[in-house]
């Protein structure tokens, strides 16, 4: 499918799903394809300690040892399994985790099972590396400590359109193709202004709305940008095209005031917009 390129929240979801299953257990690491197979060595048998999430980066944290980052870009894919007999690693398993059933009662913890294929990034980071990483990435939304100054900074230091400033992951960290569409409709910014033009307001309007989107991505599993005055059924009963304002709606008409939403190349993806709602401003 096109786009379909995971953003922050399905990342920030993993790390919190993969680490409520593996968290503080010993696990055996694999790469069943091969091509990780010196960094599971490395790794296997350790006790996971948690599971972080920046932008669309995870890294693991073994006891003892750097830290296991993945990627998953465009391709990569995770299959979690708890309980026993997990379906056959495929030749494409990257990377394997594995961890015995354990405990009795209420502390009982079922055997678990994470495959990765496909992924960009898989690979041991040691720590500076893990800072020269974390030095590249914009602030995400998702991490509470983080707010709208670093990114109004990032802003200010671009020539691009915000539309295509979204997209670059130095500027904001998890932002894909489908928030970013639906956050510039919800604050009314048109995707080709100028980053370093917007008003502080509309920038401080944008990280907020990014942040709200996301974070409701994270608990859902899913991209709902709908607000609940523009639709009739709660968020988990809409169908994929009704969850969106423009995203893949070119042609249609705008949701809000019934202009036809266009469609770009815009960053290396295509933007939606409504030329109703999101008209250019001028700029001083
Ligand atoms: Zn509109």
């Amino acid at each position: 499918m096109l786009d379909a390129m995971p953003e922050g929240h399905t990342i920030h979801r993993a790390a919190r799903l993969q680490g409520r299953a593996l968290a503080g257990r010993r696990v055996a690491v694999a790469s069943p394809q091969g091509r990780f197979a010196e960094g599971a060595a490395v790794l296997d048998g350790r006790r996971l300690e948690r599971i972080d999430a920046v932008g669309k980066h995870l890294l693991y944290r073994f006891e003892g040892a750097p830290a296991l980052h993945v990627h998953l870009g465009l391709f990569g894919r995770f299959l979690l399994h708890e309980g026993e007999a997990p379906p056959t690693a495929s030749p494409q398993t990257r990377l394997a985790l594995a961890a015995d059933a354990e405990g009795e009662g209420q502390a009982r913890r079922p055997a678990v099972t994470l495959r990765c294929s496909g992924p960009t990034a898989c690979e041991l980071l040691p720590e500076p590396e893990e800072a020269a990483l974390r030095a590249r990435l914009g602030p995400d939304p998702l991490d509470p400590t983080a707010g709208p100054e670093g990114f109004a900074a990032a802003l200010a230091r671009r020539r691009a359109g915000i539309g295509q400033a979204l997209l670059d992951q130095r500027a904001v960290a998890g932002v894909g193709n489908v928030y970013r569409a639906e956050a510039l409709f919800l604050t009314g910014l048109h995707p080709d202004q100028p980053a370093p033009t917007l008003r502080d307001d509309d920038v401080e309007a944008l990280w907020a709305t990014l942040r709200e989107l996301l974070r409701a991505g994270e608990r859902q599993g899913r991209i709902v940008t709908i607000a609940a005055a523009d639709r009739t059924r709660p968020p988990s009963r809409l169908r994929r095209d009704e969850a969106l304002y423009v995203y893949r709606r070119e042609g249609l008409p705008c949701r809000r005031c019934g202009t036809v939403v266009r469609a770009w190349p815009l960053g290396g993806r295509r933007i939606f917009a409504c030329p109703g709602c999101q008209p250019p401003r001028p700029t001083g």
